[in-house]
C-alpha cells in the first residue's frame, strides 16, 4: 500500500507531498503539531490532543483550518487509506503561505498537513530494562506549553542524548529544576512513594500521557503531586520515569551515569506502566 498524506484539502501520495516555500512553517516556525498513536486503527486520547491543538492555535492566534469534527474526519481517512494498525498520526498546522514578512499576514489560509506511520509495537525489553538520560540546561524559550513547531533546542538536546549513549535529555531550569525531557514529560518517585512531575506550567508541554497518568494516578489511589524537582532530588530519586505519546511510560534507571535506587526499574514505575499500556490497549 502506497503512503498516502493530506496537504491542505488533498490526499496525496506521500512522495508528491509539499508545501510551498513561503508557507510560514518553513520560514518561521510559525505553527504547531500533534502526534497522536494509533492503537488498534483507532486514535488514542484523541479528544485531549485535539483540545490541547486547539489551545495551542487559540495561543498563537491561528485560525482553526477546519471544525473539529471536519478534522477528526481527515485524520481517520489518514489513517485508513495508510492501513495503519499500530503507529501514530503527525498532524501539523502552520499560519499559511504569505510573503515572508515577520507581522502576521493579512490574509492567509491556515495550512493543515497530516500523515500516518505504521510502527512496530513498542519493544517491552525497553521498558523492563528502562533506560539513561542526561542532563541540559534548557535553553527554549518560556512558552514551551505551546506545541511548537519550532524545536531546535529539543532536536539539539536529543542529539546530545543520543551522542552520550542516553534516551532522553532532561532540561534544567534557570534555579536547578527540571522542565521535562527533549519530546517526554520527566517524572519521580520521592522516598516516601509520593508520583512527582512539574505542574503544567509555561515551562514544559502538558503531555496527554502525562494526564493520562495523572487520571490513572487518581483512579488508583497513588499519592503524587504536581511541583518542580531539582537535579539533586531527581538523583536521588527512589524511582523516575518518563512519559510520552510515542515513548509509553519508561523507567529512568540512570541519570548523568548515576544509578537511580538500585539501578532496576522500580516497582512503582513497572506498576504504572502496566496501568498505562492497559490505557493505551483498551482505547476507543
Ligand atoms: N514534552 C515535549 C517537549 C514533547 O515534545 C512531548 C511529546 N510531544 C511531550 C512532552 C509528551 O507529550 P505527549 O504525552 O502528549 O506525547
Amino acid at each position: 500500500m502506497s503512503r498516502i498524506a493530506y496537504v491542505g484539502g488533498d490526499y496525496v501520495p506521500h512522495r508528491l507531498a509539499a508545501v510551498h516555500i513561503e508557507d510560514r512553517g518553513y520560514q518561521f516556525s510559525d505553527g504547531v503539531y500533534e502526534v497522536i498513536a494509533v492503537v488498534g486503527g483507532r486514535l488514542l486520547d484523541e479528544e485531549r490532543h485535539l483540545a490541547r491543538l486547539a489551545r495551542s492555535l487559540a495561543e498563537l492566534r491561528i485560525a482553526a483550518p477546519m471544525s473539529p469534527a471536519a478534522l477528526k474526519v481527515v485524520l481517520r481517512e489518514v489513517v485508513r487509506r495508510n492501513g495503519i494498525g499500530t503507529g501514530s498520526v503527525y498532524l501539523q498546522v502552520t499560519r499559511g503561505e504569505a510573503p515572508r514578512e515577520h507581522a502576521f499576514p493579512r490574509s492567509a489560509r491556515p495550512m493543515l498537513v497530516a500523515t500516518a506511520r505504521r510502527s512496530k509495537p513498542a519493544d517491552p525489553a525497553v521498558g523492563e530494562r528502562g533506560v539513561a538520560v542526561i542532563t541540559i540546561p534548557d535553553i527554549r524559550w518560556r512558552r514551551c506549553d505551546i506545541k511548537s513547531i519550532g524545536l531546535l533546542a529539543n532536536v539539539l538536546g536529543k542529539q546530545r542524548a543520543r551522542e552520550a549513549g542516553a534516551f532522553e535529555a532532561w532540561q534544567v531550569d534557570d534555579t536547578g529544576r527540571i522542565t521535562e525531557g527533549t519530546s517526554t514529560n520527566a517524572w519521580i518517585v520521592t522516598g516516601e512513594g509520593k508520583l512527582v512531575t512539574r505542574a503544567a506550567d509555561s515551562a514544559i508541554l502538558n503531555g496527554i500521557t502525562r494526564l493520562a497518568l495523572l487520571d490513572i494516578a487518581s483512579e488508583q489511589g497513588f499519592e503524587f503531586e504536581e511541583r518542580p524537582f531539582t537535579v539533586a532530588e531527581a538523583k536521588s530519586a527512589r524511582e523516575a520515569f518518563l512519559t510520552s505519546t510515542t515513548a509509553e511510560l519508561l523507567p529512568v534507571v540512570r541519570i548523568d551515569d548515576l544509578p537511580i535506587g538500585d539501578g532496576q526499574p522500580g516497582p512503582l514505575s513497572r506498576q504504572l506502566r502496566a496501568f498505562y499500556l492497559a490505557h493505551a490497549a483498551g482505547a476507543t
